[in-house]
């Protein structure tokens, strides 16, 4: 009998395999046929220092013996209040406080609603939200509606709010990006979004720190608020601990998720200003931050991000990650020589290239076979269309990012 199990961005019906994983340990996923396979993308980005680190496993054990979820609304615990006091003093300082959510679409939620609770509770009410081209946001109502549009979201475009849509900062484009930004903004619009320097679903699109501060700069003086989704570049993917560090930029509210408990269990937060913060106040409680979920601040997510600082804190997490951002670039300057290697970029931990014909025309229907080819090849690598890109965990050994390299070679030039 077939599996009733419904998986995310997967096309049931066409007999494809979905291998069943038992067990995971660094840089290797183990399934029930007893295959390794090596985890390319860290599991959509998630992992950060391998999976199963003891000390994250330890203390999500530890947690789990004293007290499981409790409710937030008015209440707290332990591993919440030291956790958000760790990020205050890792994060850039103006952004003191910490809202908590469960995944990053949901950070991106809280932001969106945060800044247009900022502007209706300062009597000056703008819902205008300016976003990047090709960006990516998540998956529910609102952060599609921040995102891309493309077939993947073609039946919901309904219910998706209307944007204010800023060019993507194309190398020597990038000139029309902010002077683009600079014109919606005189449009009073209440916030603008981007994801710092990496565009990641949107096809690992990277653009340069000084765009970043430019646009921070035009937004700070326009009064726009500018929300900086790290959900997928924060914990030295792009090879600091934040994207936005490499631009000196600090935004008004951060969004983070992913990386935040080393990738081992759901959590996001939403950090924000003081002037956010204390928008949401007044005498008579109409002013509060409306918005939760019954999860909110899982002491037990919360546990295991307090073991994902000190790890943070007390491992050479940023020796590695320069170590890979090192690996990656020498490997990036090797597939350079394939032909059929296109556009070889990288951005710290981060690697991507486009796979195409040697006179660089798209070969139709590459993304499937590619993701079959890997599959087969006990790699888990997964193309946006017929861009390919590395993104493993910070442990992965040498031999390993070898064989990603030298499938992906072979794909390119026999696929
Ligand atoms: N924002 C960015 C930049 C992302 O890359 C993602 C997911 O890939 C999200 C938000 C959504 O996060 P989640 O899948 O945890 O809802």
């Amino acid at each position: 009998m077939s599996s009733p199990v419904w998986h995310p961005f997967t096309q049931h019906g066409l007999g494809e395999s979905i291998p069943r994983v038992t067990r995971t340990d660094g840089a290797f996923l183990y399934t029930d046929d007893g295959r390794r396979i090596i985890d390319a993308i860290s599991s959509w980005w998630v992992t950060t220092h391998g999976h199963c680190h003891p000390a994250i496993m330890a203390a999500i054990a530890d947690q789990a013996g004293k007290m499981d979820q409790i409710i937030f609304a008015g209440w707290t615990h332990e591993p919440a209040e030291t956790l958000a006091q760790a990020l205050v003093e890792i994060m850039p300082p103006a952004l003191e406080h910490v809202f908590f959510s469960d995944s990053g679409s949901t950070a991106v939620e809280v932001a969106l609603k945060m800044a247009l609770g900022f502007f209706a509770n300062r009597g000056e009410p703008r819902s205008r939200i300016l976003v990047l081209e090709h960006s990516y946001h998540g998956d529910t109502i609102g952060a599609m509606s921040i995102g891309a549009r493309g077939v993947y979201n073609q039946a919901y475009a309904p219910l998706l709010f209307d944007v204010g849509t800023i060019p993507y900062p194309a190398a020597g484009a990038e000139q029309a990006t902010l002077d683009a930004l600079e014109q919606a903004c005189r449009t009073a619009p209440a916030a603008f979004i981007v994801e710092p320097l990496v565009l990641g679903a949107g096809g690992m699109l990277f653009y340069p720190p000084w765009v970043l501060a430019e646009m921070r700069a035009i937004c700070a003086r326009h009064g726009v608020l500018f929300i900086a989704d790290e959900v997928m570049t924060a914990w030295g993917r792009t090879g600091t601990l934040l994207a936005c560090e490499q631009a000196g930029v600090v935004p008004d509210i951060l969004c983070l998720s992913k990386g935040l408990t080393g990738g081992a269990v759901p959590l996001a937060v939403t950090m924000a200003t003081a002037e956010i913060f204390d928008a949401h106040y007044s005498d008579d409680r109409s002013r509060m931050f409306f918005h939760s979920s019954s999860y909110t601040a899982n002491p037990i997510a919360c546990a295991a991000a307090n073991a994902n600082l000190e790890i943070w804190r007390t491992e050479p997490v940023r020796d590695r990650i320069a170590d890979l951002a090192r690996r990656q670039a020498g490997w990036a300057e090797q597939v350079r020589q394939v032909p059929t290697i296109h556009n070889a970029r990288v951005c710290g931990t981060i690697a991507a290239f486009e796979l195409a014909s040697a006179t660089g025309s798209y070969l139709d229907g590459l993304g499937p076979r590619l993701l079959a080819f890997f599959k087969q090849r006990d790699l888990l690598l997964r193309p946006l269309g017929n861009t390919v890109y590395v993104m493993p965990p910070y442990c992965i050994d040498d031999a390993s990012l070898g064989e990603i390299y030298s499938a992906i070679a072979e794909a390119s030039e026999t696929l």
